[in-house]
């Protein structure tokens, strides 16, 4: 039999109802404050993921040999509160159904739903951004406001690689979250900061949300709100790795493919890694 190309994420073949990972892509980008666009991101992210040899070395494991399936993009509606509410429903029945949620956005504002639906102990997201305004452009639901909406459901929050953000932000993320600010990963190092993040979180079940300006712009530039001085794609891969065993869900968000490519790359690089991570949790259980 000849293989056919097509346009799920790369090796996700297996079906639903076998599937331990259940992929999906919300191309929604209602509220992006400065360049839209990253509606377009979950294409682009699946078409880069073909680039990608289907072993994974670190894990030494072979991506299609773990079940994990790619259910499409929801067909989403305008007002964020509703795509909020619609993830939260494709997550509360990938649940249901015994699935880790894996989703490709759009707009960070879609991580509120997985969040709502999972109830984690830990929130844990790497933004270059505190995204913790109550309210932004007429929306509580806006991509500026997840973490304020985040905290609604748990106080537990790490945020890694902030830079950007009010005063008021700062002096609240510093009171009341556990913040390493892409200065302080710069001075102690990814590895000592996730040791630190690994006592603080311990065997509890986290969310890990990665919004792609995390990442310094200057790297990837393919993004709605770029920031420079910001993490590498390797500081990204290590928090993958170091968290993808606590996780109950996964999320690539903010990458606007705008660019030569190399931001899609690393997104679809990193939700392999999350997911080759995670199905090898019991042999990396250090
Ligand atoms: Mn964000
Ligand atoms: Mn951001």
């Amino acid at each position: 039999m000849q293989s056919f190309s097509n346009t799920l994420f790369a090796d996700a073949e297996t079906a639903y109802v076998d599937a331990s990972y259940g992929i999906f892509g919300v191309p929604f980008d209602g509220t992006t404050s400065y360049k839209a666009g990253c509606r377009d991101a979950p294409a682009a992210i699946r078409q880069a993921s073909y680039n990608i040899e289907t072993y994974n070395p670190y894990y030494d494991i072979d991506l299609p040999d773990i079940p994990f399936h790619d259910m499409g993009d929801i067909y989403t509606e305008c007002l964020p509160d509703l795509v909020v509410a619609q993830v939260e429903d494709v997550v509360l029945d990938l649940m249901k159904d015994g699935k880790v949620p894996v989703m490709i956005g759009g707009e960070h504002s879609v991580t509120i739903g997985a969040v709502r639906a999972l109830c984690p102990t830990w929130y844990v997201v790497c933004d270059a951004h505190l995204d913790m305004q109550d309210e932004y452009r007429g929306s509580a639901f806006n991509h500026d406001c997840v973490t304020a909406r985040v905290s609604e459901i748990t106080q537990n929050i790490i945020i890694l690689g902030a830079r950007s953000g009010t005063k008021d932000e700062f002096t609240s993320a510093r009171e009341k979250y556990h913040l390493y600010t892409a200065d302080d990963i710069k001075s102690k190092g990814i590895r000592s900061v996730l040791d630190e993040v690994s006592e603080l979180v311990g065997n509890d079940p986290l969310y890990l949300s990665i919004d792609a300006d995390s990442i310094d712009c200057c790297l990837t530039p393919g993004l709605g709100t770029p920031e420079p001085f910001g993490l590498t794609p390797t500081d990204i891969r290590e928090v993958v790795r170091t968290l993808a065993k606590n996780a109950v869900g996964f999320d690539y968000v903010e990458v606007l493919p705008n660019d030569a490519g190399q931001t899609a790359m690393v997104a679809a690089h990193l939700i392999r890694e999350f997911i080759a991570g995670h199905a090898c949790r019991s042999k990396h259980n250090d």
